[in-house]
C-alpha cells in the first residue's frame, strides 16, 4: 500500500510534518482510490493542528516552490504540485444545526475528523509521520466495505444524512460511479430523510447528477433516486415517465425504464455530457402528449416539440446552463425521431438533405442518439432498424460529399426580402425564406443567388406582395 505513497510528495510532507511535530495523514477519496486502483489526482491531507501552517512549510520545501492558496474561513490551504492538487486541513470536529448544512467547527482529533466523513470507504486514513508511515487507520472497517463493494455511513445514517443531506446524493453517486451497493439501513435512512434534500442548493445537486450521468451505468443512480422517492423531489418530469396506462387491455411501454435503457446504451458511444442529457430528455414530453386513439393505440403526438418547450424550465430549475449547451439538447430532442422515420421510408436524397440541413454538424450525434433509442425486445426489428441506419449513414455521406448542405445558408436572407418588396418584418418574409430553402433542399432550384432570386419573385406574386408582370 505504501507503494502508492512512494511519490516524492508524501516523503516531503512526512519530513515537514515530523520537523513540525504534527500528526499528519492522507485521508478520504485518495486513500479509497488507492485500494480500488482508481486514478485520482486530488489529495487530502489532514493534520492535528494548523493545516495552513503545514501547507506553507511543505511549499517552502518543494522545488519549484508552488503557490499556496489559503482559505482562511475554512482553515484550509491548497497547493498544486505537478499534476496534483493537494489540500491541507486541520483535523476537525463538527456539529450541526437543523436548518443548515453549515456546521459549527472546532479543532479535533483524527478520530473526530473521521467521524464527520460521509462513508466508511471515505474515512480511511494513512499515516504520514515516520513512526506510522503508510499505516492504515480504519475505525469503521471501511476496507471490508471496499472489498464487499458497500456504501455505508460511519455513524447512524440518520445523523450523517440529517447533518448534511448532500451526502444522500453522494451515496447514490458513489454507488453509480463505483458499482457499489448501498447498505440496507443506509438506504432506508435515505428514503426516510429525503425531504432534507430541499436545503441543498441546485448547483450541488446538479454536480452530483452530472457525475451520475458520466458514470458507466447511469441507470443505477436514477433507479435509486426513484426508489428512494428523491426523484419526484428533484426531477418530477422524469418521475412522470414512470408507469404504464392501459385502455382495452392495451398498454404502452414504461417510458422511465425505456429512457434509462437509452441512456445506458448511449454511454459507450459518447463522453459528451450533453448528448447523454439529450438521451435522458428525449421522451420527456411523452406523459404530456399521451393519448389513446381508437384504432391507433397509444400516441405521443408532437412529444419532441413539447419536449423542446419543456427544456428551458427544467434547465433553469436544475441550474443547468441556459446557453448553447441547452440549445444543443433542444435540437437533439427536436430531431430525435427523424432518422428513424427516415429509415422506415424510402431513403430519398431530398429527405437526407433536409436532415443534414437541420442537424448540421450535430448529425453524427443525432445518429448516435437514434441508434441508442432502438430498444425493442424484438431482435429482428432491432436488426432491421440498425441495418436501415447503416443505409441512412451511407446516404448522408454521399449527399454531404455531393452537395455540402451541412452548414448551408440560403443565398437570400430576410433583409433582402424586406428590401426588395419594401416591407417590414412580417409573416410573409418567413414564408418566402422557408419556400426558398425548401426549393433548394428538394432540388427544385440550384443553390445560387440567381435561381433563388427568380424563385422569390414568383413566390411574392403568389403571396400578393407583387403584381404579376
Ligand atoms: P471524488 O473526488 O471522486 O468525487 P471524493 O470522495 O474524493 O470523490 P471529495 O468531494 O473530493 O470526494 O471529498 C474528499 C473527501 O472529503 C471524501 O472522501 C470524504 O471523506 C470527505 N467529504 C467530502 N464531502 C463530504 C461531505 N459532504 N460529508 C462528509 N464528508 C465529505
Ligand atoms: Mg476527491
Amino acid at each position: 500500500m505504501s507503494n502508492k505513497l512512494k511519490h516524492k510528495i508524501f516523503e516531503k510532507i512526512s519530513q515537514v510534518a515530523d520537523q513540525m511535530q504534527m500528526e499528519t495523514y492522507v485521508i478520504g477519496g485518495f486513500v479509497r482510490d488507492i485500494y480500488i486502483n482508481r486514478p485520482s489526482k486530488d489529495i487530502d491531507i489532514v493534520t492535528v493542528g494548523s493545516g495552513i501552517e503545514l501547507a506553507k512549510n511543505v511549499a517552502k520545501n518543494l522545488k519549484p516552490k508552488p503557490q499556496v492558496n489559503i482559505f482562511k474561513n475554512y482553515g484550509t490551504a491548497m497547493l498544486k504540485y505537478k499534476d496534483m492538487e493537494i489540500e491541507f486541513v486541520g483535523a476537525r470536529k463538527e456539529s450541526y444545526q437543523r436548518d443548515s448544512r453549515k456546521p459549527i467547527v472546532e479543532n479535533g482529533t483524527l478520530e473526530d475528523d473521521q467521524n464527520r466523513r460521509d462513508f466508511t470507504i471515505n474515512a480511511l486514513a494513512l499515516g504520514l509521520n515516520q513512526s506510522n508511515f503508510g499505516e492504515l487507520v480504519d475505525p469503521f472497517n471501511g476496507i471490508d466495505d471496499l472489498k464487499n463493494k458497500i456504501i455505508r455511513t460511519p455513524l447512524d445514517p440518520d445523523i450523517t444524512f440529517t447533518d448534511d443531506p448532500l451526502r444522500i446524493m453522494r451515496a447514490i453517486r458513489f454507488s453509480t460511479q463505483l458499482g457499489f451497493e448501498i447498505n440496507e439501513t443506509t438506504l432506508q435512512s435515505i428514503t426516510k430523510n429525503r425531504e432534507r434534500i430541499k436545503i441543498i442548493s441546485g448547483e450541488r445537486i446538479i454536480d452530483e447528477l452530472n457525475k451520475i450521468m458520466m458514470s458507466p451505468k447511469p441507470s443505477i443512480g436514477f433507479k435509486l433516486l426513484e426508489e428512494t422517492g428523491l426523484l419526484k423531489i428533484i426531477f418530477p418530469e422524469l418521475q412522470q415517465l414512470k408507469g404504464v396506462d392501459k385502455v382495452n387491455g392495451i398498454g404502452h411501454k414504461d417510458n422511465f425504464y425505456h429512457t434509462l435503457e437509452v441512456l445506458d446504451r448511449i454511454v459507450p458511444n459518447t463522453e459528451n455530457l450533453w448528448l447523454r442529457w439529450s438521451a435522458l430528455l428525449h421522451d420527456i414530453a411523452k406523459p404530456a402528449t399521451k393519448k389513446f386513439i381508437e384504432g391507433q393505440g397509444w400516441t405521443f403526438h408532437a412529444h419532441n416539440f413539447i419536449g423542446v418547450k419543456m427544456i428551458p424550465r427544467i434547465f433553469r430549475r436544475m441550474k443547468l446552463p441556459l446557453n448553447e449547451k441547452m440549445k444543443y439538447v433542444q435540437k437533439m430532442v427536436h430531431l430525435h425521431m427523424r432518422p428513424i422515420v427516415l429509415s422506415e421510408e424510402e431513403v430519398t436524397d431530398s429527405a437526407v438533405r433536409r436532415l443534414l440541413f437541420e442537424a448540421g454538424d450535430d448529425i453524427d450525434d443525432l445518429m448516435t442518439l437514434c441508434e441508442a433509442d432502438i430498444t425493442s425486445k424484438n431482435s429482428e426489428k432491432v436488426k432491421r432498424y440498425l441495418n436501415n441506419f447503416q443505409l441512412v449513414r451511407q446516404k448522408l455521406k454521399e449527399i454531404e460529399e455531393k452537395d455540402a448542405v451541412r452548414n448551408f445558408q440560403p443565398p437570400i436572407d430576410g433583409e433582402l426580402i424586406m428590401k426588395t418588396f419594401s416591407i417590414s418584418p412580417c409573416r410573409e418574409v418567413g414564408l418566402i425564406k422557408d419556400a426558398i430553402k425548401d426549393a433548394i433542399l428538394d432540388g427544385d432550384i440550384q443553390n445560387n443567388y440567381e435561381e433563388a432570386f427568380e424563385f422569390m419573385m414568383k413566390k411574392a406574386v403568389e403571396l400578393g406582395l407583387k403584381k404579376e408582370v
